[in-house]
């Protein structure tokens, strides 16, 4: 059985997609996605020996081998060009997608759905799909084993439909789940606001200095954007 979180990812997959799952593991997302007529076709992509072996257990167990092409590489260089038109990047941090998505920008031609679910830092992805024409079209947040996880759904369009004249804190804390503001969504801030608080606390006991003192304002700049959303 999958976990919710990547139940949740693999559901905002187009039906009948060819897929590209980046960052595999063990190639569950692909396996669900095909057992489930979710997606045609799939490739599970893997840079780690360990994973990338995993991955290839599990496919040959659920007897995918037809269906599914596991490739030991980094990002999105196990792709040819045109080979699939969905991309799935879970369980890892914001600026990692990011840099995958960045590295590997000519093999999104003819990509026209990119789910993502980073550990950390979403702001990074809203980032790079805004200097990069795609759309943000929804957002999702949950809990898992006590852990908090966002999910983006990016489509080739305007980039700037989803935001207002509170880009700044809308790139953030994402536009859709902040016009939501979910129970789980502002348990997810207020703990990041304790966090911050409590570094701004270090701040101020630490030897002072022209870093600290900036370190310390952007800071309080965070914490004053994050009180600003939920109060
Ligand atoms: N996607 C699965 C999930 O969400 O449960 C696995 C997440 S696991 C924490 C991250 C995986 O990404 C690891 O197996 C790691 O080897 C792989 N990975 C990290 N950087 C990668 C890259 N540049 N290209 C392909 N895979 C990568």
């Amino acid at each position: 059985k999958l976990s919710k979180r990547l139940e949740m990812v693999v559901h905002n997959v187009p039906t009948g997609a060819k897929l590209a799952d980046i960052g595999s593991d063990h190639a569950y997302l692909p396996c669900y996605a095909i057992l489930n007529n979710i997606a045609s076709y799939a490739i599970a992509g893997e840079v780690v020996e360990g994973p990338f072996q995993s991955a290839c257990t599990q496919v040959r167990r659920s007897g995918l081998t037809e269906k599914i092409s596991v490739r030991k590489g980094s990002g999105l260089q196990v792709l040819e060009k045109g080979e699939v038109d969905a991309i799935t990047i879970a369980g890892m941090g914001g600026a990692l997608i990011r840099d995958i998505l960045e590295d590997g920008k000519e093999k999104l031609e003819g990509v026209t759905r990119l789910i993502l679910q980073p550990n950390i830092a979403a702001y990074n992805i809203r980032e790079w799909f805004i200097e990069n024409g795609w759309e943000l079209k929804q957002e999702l947040i949950l809990k898992e084993d006590k852990k908090i996880y966002e999910i983006l759904v990016g489509e080739r369009g305007n980039p700037l439909a989803p935001y207002s004249t509170n880009k700044e804190s809308e790139i953030h804390l994402g536009p859709f789940l902040m016009n939501e503001k979910s129970d789980v969504f502002v348990e997810k801030w207020q703990h990041e606001l304790v966090n911050l608080e409590h570094i701004s606390k270090q701040l101020e006991k630490a030897v002072q200095s022209e870093e600290t003192a900036a370190r310390r304002e952007e800071v309080q700049m965070k914490v004053e954007m994050i009180k600003g959303v939920i109060g």
